[in-house]
Parts: structure tokens; C-alpha cells; sequence
């Protein structure tokens, strides 16, 4: 028996796999310990991924609020008459 592909395993993961294929993938999977590890093993992947994305977007976040503190502290330096109100 044929085993699934990475593709396929990574549109079952995404959910974008094709009814007619999702259920032969599954039915594999049932049977396959081999894929059944690949599955474990790119979900594994998958929530790294996330968890570096999250990571990812938190240090964009503080370097954008940072920069705009910095902004902030810079035209309040040089252009008190702004702030004076
Ligand atoms: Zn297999």
C-alpha cells in the first residue's frame, strides 16, 4: 500500500483536503503507524511554527509600541510648542 503524501497529510491538517481523498487518507492513517508518526510529527511542526509565529508577532508588537514612544518622545523634545495647549 501506497503511503500518503506530505501534501496530503498537510491539506488534511489544514482541512482543505478533498472529501473523496480525506476519507482514503483516514482510512490509511487507521492502518499506518508510518504516516500516523508522519501526522504526529508535522502537527508537532505545525504548533513550533505557531508558537514562533506568536512569539514572532509579540516582539513586533512591543518594537511598535516602543517606536512609537520613542516618536512621541522625540516630537515632545523637539516640538514643545505642539504640547504646550
Ligand atoms: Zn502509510
Amino acid at each position: 500500500m501506497e503511503h500518503v503524501s506530505d501534501v496530503e497529510l498537510e491539506q488534511l491538517l489544514d482541512e482543505t483536503l478533498p472529501l473523496v481523498k480525506k476519507t482514503f487518507v483516514k482510512l490509511h492513517l487507521k492502518g499506518c503507524p508510518v504516516c500516523q508518526g508522519r501526522m504526529a510529527k508535522q502537527q508537532e511542526e505545525r504548533h513550533e511554527f505557531e508558537a514562533i509565529i506568536a512569539v514572532a508577532r509579540k516582539l513586533e508588537e512591543a518594537d511598535r509600541k516602543s517606536t512609537q514612544a520613542t516618536h512621541l518622545m522625540v516630537t515632545k523634545v523637539f516640538q514643545p510648542t505642539l504640547f504646550k495647549q
